[in-house]
């Protein structure tokens, strides 16, 4: 039994080493997705009490954790994840305004796209923002540099 629970643990831990190989930024890929932006990091102490991300523990209706557990699943209709599921799907983002194409995913969503509603929203919650991202004004409530995986972990944590 104790081989058995070692090669599957083993294995369980092939699958997120073999994300850790993959860009989220270059390849549309959900698990990389997952690993890059919304996991937390295993503790490779097997005693260590399983971490449960930051959520979770809010007073949040359940309406809103439903809503941020499949946006962090990538259970969502953003462009990159529609795509996957259409024949002729387009990951560009079709809010933005300009002749740009932007592939449309999640840190597109939060932090880089131009459409007014969604700049409004990062207005109104500015104070979330602007520890991470300096760049961040009422003016322009949006970023037009690429930021690296990490910092984008570290905000959405
Ligand atoms: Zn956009």
């Amino acid at each position: 039994m104790q081989e058995f629970t070692a090669d599957l643990k083993h294995r369980m831990r092939g699958v997120w080493r073999d994300a850790e190989l993959v860009d989220p930024n270059t390849h549309n890929n959900k698990l990389a997705t997952y690993h890059s932006w919304f996991a937390i990091p295993s503790s490779r102490n097997e005693r260590m009490p399983i971490i449960v991300p930051r959520y979770l523990h809010l007073d949040l209706s359940k309406h809103v954790m439903r809503n941020i557990s499949k946006f962090r699943l990538r259970v969502h209709t953003l462009k990159d994840e529609a795509a996957a599921w259409l024949e002729d799907g387009s990951c560009v983002c079709d809010q933005c305004p300009g002749e740009d194409e932007h592939v449309q995913n999640e840190v597109h969503a939060l932090l880089f796209c131009q459409d007014h509603r969604v700049c409004e929203l990062r207005k109104h919650f500015f104070f979330l923002f602007t520890p991470f991202f300096e760049d961040f004004s009422a003016a322009q409530p949006f970023l037009l540099q690429q930021v690296n995986n990490q910092l984008v972990h570290d905000f959405l944590s």
